[in-house]
């Protein structure tokens, strides 16, 4: 027998609505790359978002068309975002930081019919096009008389829906048609392509608005720093229309001072970003003696967080600093370090050893671990094993049918990541399989290393990485960038300074103190570029 409660698809153009129709004043305020603000509510974006419906309508796509974007965070990119998966077709979020070969494989690859991208990225855009023959228009988040020259007729998106009926018709399809396509930059061979359902969104918002997830509420204010082009800004597009919190996109300029001013001006209470943009911000924090104005929450994710940053802000500045774990495959929200009963009683230094781990799973998803015949580990907090999830919001396989199923027997996606899972249910990475230092048979946590390396206070980066050995297979050794003001530091001072905080064989063999590290196109380390960097290096 079926209960008797409404048919009611969970479709994403039902969030903005809820916006429009209970938060319609709350604002969004977004900054361009010339550092202008401008402010609209979501009401301005909800009908934006109808217009361009209708004028996508006019050009003849169709559901399931592919219309890329590539834009920084703003109004406009959420109101194209709405508009464009609200009636069916899916919104493909290009990352303008890949290289140009990259991007041009992702949009042949989607297919893709139209791209709508910001100004500043025209130049990229004008050798992107010739590369993608699929492409049949493309429009730039712009007035008309900001209209780049692209060596093709390109249409200025305000111009483009300026015409148009503020009424479209939204939804009235399958729960599970495809709205989002955002490719994993690849970690072995090419980019994949992950497409999001309108119910894998809709649920992921639900599960991320937990009190004991990402909480967001109607009375904050969110400084969306984590790109819209990357994991659906960790879901943020879709939780802040649903509870009403003000939207603070901070378009192109991620630096510490454009960021510490809105954060102050616009009176935000929560923000989310990968750890290096926090340790930017930081470093400009101790240097210009500013503050964080009513900034309250900070979730951290995309890759571990140090130590000595949440101690800095929670100490320093009063934030909170929440680790949370995911990827592109997984919507992505997964895992958030919020304290269960137990770590809750315990004294705030113990509670800190949680903080570090990655911590429980969001309710609606289960996790394992297991060795590489597929057989369950211990929660026993010291067994790697690799860390595999199920749920209506993980991946089933990937666009096109690349890579094979990713799922095992039981249906659980295998993320790659190697973890431990503790007694308290907490999950705690220790590395990415591909990056871990395998040593005569024991796995080394290039993580763990790197972690405590940037509690030391001349150190502004740390990479550990794996290189052969002829007797244990391979050895860790370290790569240090200084702080600018930590002159004739002595490499033997990072050993001397991991010494009794590792197991002895965890040492690196080697310290390298070098000019820079390699940040990827989501500004986490780029591990890749680091090896490919080093061929030739021998061992001391
Ligand atoms: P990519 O980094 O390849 O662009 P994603 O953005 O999807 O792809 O990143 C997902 C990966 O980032 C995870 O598999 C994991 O290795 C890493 N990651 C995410 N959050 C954390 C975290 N809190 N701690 C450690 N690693 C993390």
């Amino acid at each position: 027998m079926l209960g008797l409660m409404q048919d009611f698809p969970l479709t994403v153009d039902k969030l903005l609505d809820h916006a429009a129709r209970w938060h319609g004043d709350r604002e969004i305020v977004s900054r361009d790359g010339q550092g202008r603000v401008t402010r609209s509510t979501y009401l301005d974006v909800h009908r934006d978002a109808k217009r361009v419906t209708n004028a996508l309508r006019r050009m003849g796509v169709k559901l399931g068309d592919r219309v890329a974007t590539m834009g920084w965070n703003g109004a406009r990119h959420l109101s194209a975002w709405y508009g464009i998966q609200a009636m069916g077709a899916i919104c493909h979020t290009l990352n303008p930081r890949l290289f140009l070969e990259q991007i041009a494989y992702i949009a042949n690859h989607g297919g893709d019919r139209m791209l709508i991208a910001d100004p500043n990225c025209a130049d990229l855009v004008a050798d992107l096009l010739p590369l993608v023959p699929s492409i049949e228009q493309v429009l730039f988040f712009c007035s008309a008389d900001e209209l780049p020259d692209v060596r093709r007729p390109a249409i200025a998106f305000d111009d483009w829906i300026a015409g148009e009926s503020d009424d479209a018709e939204w939804g009235g399809f399958d729960e599970r048609t495809a709205c989002g396509l955002c490719y994993t930059s690849g970690t072995t061979g090419n980019p994949k392509g992950v497409l999001y359902s309108h119910r894998s969104n809709y649920i992921h918002a639900l599960m991320t608005l937990q009190r004991d997830a990402l909480a967001l509420n109607a009375r904050d204010s969110v400084l969306l720093i984590v790109p819209m082009y990357h994991a659906n800004a960790w879901g943020i597009v879709y939780s802040a229309p649903a509870t009403g919190a003000k939207l603070v996109l901070p378009g192109q300029k991620l630096d510490g001072q454009s960021l510490q001013e809105l954060i102050v001006a616009e009176g935000c209470t929560y923000s989310t970003a990968v750890p290096t943009v926090w340790q930017t911000l930081l470093t400009h924090l101790q240097e210009s003696g500013t503050g964080l104005g009513k900034l309250e929450r900070v979730v951290i994710g995309g890759s571990a967080c140090p130590e000595s940053l949440i101690r800095a802000f929670n100490d320093g500045y009063g934030v909170n600093v929440i680790q949370g774990w995911g990827m592109t495959e997984t919507s992505p929200l997964v895992t958030v370090s919020i304290p269960n009963v137990a770590v809750a009683a315990m004294s705030p230094e113990d509670q800190m050893r949680y903080k570090l781990k990655q911590g429980r799973p969001l309710s609606g998803l289960d996790l394992k671990i297991t060795d590489d015949d597929g057989n369950r580990l211990p929660h026993d907090g010291q067994t790697p094993g690799r860390l595999k999830v199920k749920g209506p919001t993980i991946a089933s396989g990937y666009y096109g049918g690349d890579g094979g199923n990713p799922l095992d027997d039981e249906g659980y996606f295998d993320t790659g990541d190697v973890s431990t899972i503790d007694a308290n249910g907490y999950m705690h990475i220790t590395d990415r399989a591909k990056d871990i230092v395998k040593s005569g048979g024991e796995w080394i946590s290039s993580i763990e290393i790197e972690n405590i390396v940037l509690g030391h206070p001349q150190v502004a980066l740390a990479a550990v990485i794996g290189v052969v050995h002829p007797k244990w297979d391979e050895r860790p050794i370290l790569l240090v960038k200084l702080k600018p003001d930590a002159v004739g530091a002595d490499p033997q001072a990072f050993r001397a300074f991991l010494d009794g905080k590792i197991a002895r064989w965890w040492m690196p063999d080697d310290v390298l103190i070098v000019d820079d590290i390699p940040l990827g196109p989501t500004g986490k380390i780029d591990k890749k570029r680091i090896r490919a960097d080093l061929t030739g290096y021998q061992l001391p």
